[in-house]
């Protein structure tokens, strides 16, 4: 058997802030397709924060990786041998391979992806997983109604960049959380949002109070920590809280409590955490809707690549820590 592939691993538990040096490229054995099953070779990989959550020894809603796995990612790419009925050689497929350049899945598994519709990298993207997540929230938990005030948090970013739009879909009024005047430039000017406030501006809680006159009812809560308390300050009563992710404490060895469980009370707001993987059943609904608000250019999104497998780790350091603008992914080959 040749050692054709090519893989990243895991090669160290990180402490605090993940490094490229906490990854292998290794030489891999070309995996070889059973039946029902086909061969990918990989021409996208999405980075996602959720990974750097499966690299430390404790649980989360899945079992913790060991020093040594293959990362776990999102794919896109192109089956180059198949034992599938109904997916020929030359499809192109979207599904869960990891961080390496071919894998093998079992057909279902996979989703097929119809190039012509959308770029396949969007399968990862607006028309994927971040997508989902995103439509989820803002309707399923949110319940986001016209003419309410949605607050979106890491607003750029492919889950929020998002849901925000889907919020101005709904008829809401839709403020993004940022770090930095580019990426809100973008958040407003681009993706439509009403307004976009700077968390690492000098003044962010009362430039976020003059951006939400009339308080916020949906929190779509991506990053946690001290900018989600100031978001929990302008929640109104029976405010919706989507709680999406906790990136900003994803690398820390000292993680921040809540201080403003008190408005959380004093508002009766509710607060729901959720994990896309559990909603399986969603992802028909939202990808439908999320494709033709994509085709008549109510929605788009920016993708930001790093060219090659050798680079996810430094891709991954790099949005980790906001450089991404959009979408992160990899492009392979
Ligand atoms: P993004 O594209 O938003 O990239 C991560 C962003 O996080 C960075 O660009 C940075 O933006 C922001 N960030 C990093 N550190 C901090 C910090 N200390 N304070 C504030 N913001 C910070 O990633 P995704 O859109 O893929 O993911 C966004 C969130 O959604 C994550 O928490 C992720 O875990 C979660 N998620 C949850 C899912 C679910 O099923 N519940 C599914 C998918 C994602 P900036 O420059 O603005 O700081």
């Amino acid at each position: 058997m040749g050692a054709d592939n090519l893989q990243v691993r895991m090669r160290r538990r990180p402490v605090g802030m993940v490094d490229a040096d906490d990854f292998d490229l290794v030489r891999a054995p070309m995996p070889v397709p059973g039946p029902g099953q086909v061969l990918v070779r990989n021409t996208w990989l999405s980075l996602d924060p959720y990974q750097r959550t499966r690299m430390d020894a404790e649980r989360t809603y899945v079992d913790p990786m060991q020093v040594g796995d293959l990362m776990p990612g999102g794919t896109v790419g192109v089956v180059v041998e198949s034992r599938a009925d109904d997916v020929p050689v030359g499809a192109t497929v979207a599904g869960w391979l990891g961080w390496q350049a071919f894998g093998v899945a079992d057909r279902a598994a996979l989703r097929v992806i119809d190039p012509q519709a959308a770029p396949p990298s969007t399968a990862l993207g607006v028309l994927g997983m971040t997508g989902v997540t995103a439509h989820y929230g803002v309707v399923e938990i949110g319940r986001a109604k016209a003419g309410e005030t949605v607050l979106v948090t890491a607003a750029s970013g492919a889950v929020g960049s998002v849901a925000g739009q889907v919020a101005k879909i709904l008829g809401c009024r839709a403020v993004g959380v940022a770090g930095g005047e580019r990426k809100c430039r973008y958040v407003v000017e681009e993706l439509g949002f009403d307004a976009c406030v700077d968390y690492k501006a000098p003044g962010f809680e009362a430039a976020l109070a003059a951006a939400t006159p009339g308080g916020v009812d949906v929190l779509f809560e991506n990053v946690g920590g001290p900018v989600m308390d100031a978001a929990i300050g302008r929640l109104n009563d029976f405010a919706r809280i989507a709680f999406c992710g906790n990136v900003s404490q994803y690398n820390e060895t000292e993680p921040y409590g809540l201080r403003r469980v008190r408005d959380l009370l004093m508002r009766r707001v509710t607060l729901q955490a959720f994990v896309i993987a559990d909603r399986r059943d969603h992802w028909p609904k939202a990808l439908a809707e999320l494709g033709a608000w994509y085709r008549d250019g109510r929605l788009r999104g920016r993708e930001d690549a790093v060219d090659g497998l050798e680079n996810a780790p430094a891709g991954f350091v790099r949005m980790l820590t906001g450089g991404n603008l959009g979408k992160q992914l990899v492009r392979l080959h």
